[in-house]
């Protein structure tokens, strides 16, 4: 026979199961914005308290989203309009906060990440919800723009105002805004008391604390298959960014043209398919992911440098993958037959 103390400790450890509260279910909603799909997940014990974060969630992304859109009427399509003229725009502390982030990263990234070239973007018919049809632009038309140079050091910036000395210069935020706008959106999660949320908008995301004490476990999807190609487990806060050449593009002549263009040639980059970057910035790993995908096998690792990224996993044209040393160190490949390489030693 059992001895009396074990059963009684039986019934305490039953009772105090019993009592205490069940760990908070994760609270998870899907909003349309940024031209994507975002996905909040947000742990918090009170339902309301999860719904009014989702909300929160939801306003911040609004915003930036109308602000910096740069197709639909938008105060950015007013400013490209004062830009082409030649004018001097006057800007709120908020938005120089936005574009003076922007000219950094584009300064640190060598203008691989050049949201000046809004010009080259929307040649390629990538300004617009719907996927483009028909050619490629011309030669002469890209060149044209090209002999133009636009770039972020044309731009200068006080406090309040802005000018670009080059009218050639139309702003495009596609590789940026997502990454500040969940920025914002985890600031203000923090502010209203949230410690464990993700904002993933289509694959990209910040995530922050865990999800009852177990890591948030992220899938980073295949570039030329479908299902996952890694997946990472996140600790405290950090910022999971991917550019691949699958998200927006259209085909013509048995040949794919994507949304990433390279401000060098005025064409979709070529020889990268994916670039994952971690990094606790949302805003940084999103410009990174981008300037490191133009940057291409040769030059990712400088680039890389220059911008303070020390996780990074690019696949080229041939699914070789290239990392860090630090994101082999925790990242975990789905797939077994892929060649991989690691560069560098302690970054
Ligand atoms: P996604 O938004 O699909 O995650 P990116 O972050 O790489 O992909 O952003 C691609 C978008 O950035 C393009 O649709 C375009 O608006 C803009 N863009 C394209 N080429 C560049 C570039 N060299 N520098 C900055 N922005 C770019
Ligand atoms: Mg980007």
């Amino acid at each position: 026979m059992k001895p009396r103390w074990l059963h009684l400790l039986a019934i305490a450890a039953l009772t105090l199961s019993a009592c205490s509260d069940p760990p908070p279910q994760v609270h998870k909603a899907k909003l349309f914005t940024l031209g994507t799909l975002v996905d909040v997940s947000v742990l918090h014990p009170d339902e309301a308290v999860a719904q009014q974060a989702v909300d929160i969630v939801e306003a911040e992304l609004a915003v930036i989203n109308t602000q910096w859109h740069a197709w639909r009427e938008s105060p950015l399509t007013n400013i490209n309009q004062q830009l082409a003229r030649g004018e001097t725009i006057t800007i709120d502390a908020t938005s120089h906060r936005f574009l003076q982030q922007a000219q950094q990263l584009a300064a640190n990234s060598d203008q691989f990440f050049n949201p000046a070239i809004g010009s080259l973007v929307a040649l390629w018919g990538f300004h617009s919800d719907d996927r483009p049809e028909g050619a490629p632009p011309t030669i002469a038309d890209i060149n044209h723009l090209l002999q133009q140079a636009p770039s972020m050091a044309d731009i200068t910036l006080t406090e309040t105002t802005l000018s670009s000395h080059n009218p050639a210069v139309q702003l495009d935020f596609g590789a940026f805004a997502k990454g500040y706008a969940i920025d914002r959106a985890i600031e203000r999660l923090k502010q209203s008391g949230i410690e464990n949320a993700i904002v993933n908008a289509g694959g990209d995301l910040r995530a922050i604390g865990s999800k009852n004490k177990q890591p948030w476990r992220i899938g980073i999807r295949h570039p030329a298959a479908a299902g996952v190609i890694a997946s990472v487990e996140t600790h405290d806060d950090e910022s999971v960014f991917t550019s691949g050449n699958y998200e927006r593009f259209f085909d013509f002549d048995g040949k794919r043209y994507h949304h990433i263009i390279d401000p060098r040639s005025g064409y979709p980059a070529t020889g990268t398919i994916s670039v994952t970057v971690i990094h606790n910035n949302a805003a940084t790993a999103d410009a990174a992911a981008t300037a490191l995908f133009i940057a291409g096998v040769k030059q990712w690792p400088q680039i890389a440098q220059q911008m303070g990224i020390d996780e990074v996993m690019l696949i080229d044209e041939h699914l070789t993958i290239y990392m860090t040393a630090k994101m082999a160190r925790r990242i975990q490949l789905e797939i077994d037959d892929a060649e991989i390489k690691i560069i560098g030693d302690n970054r």
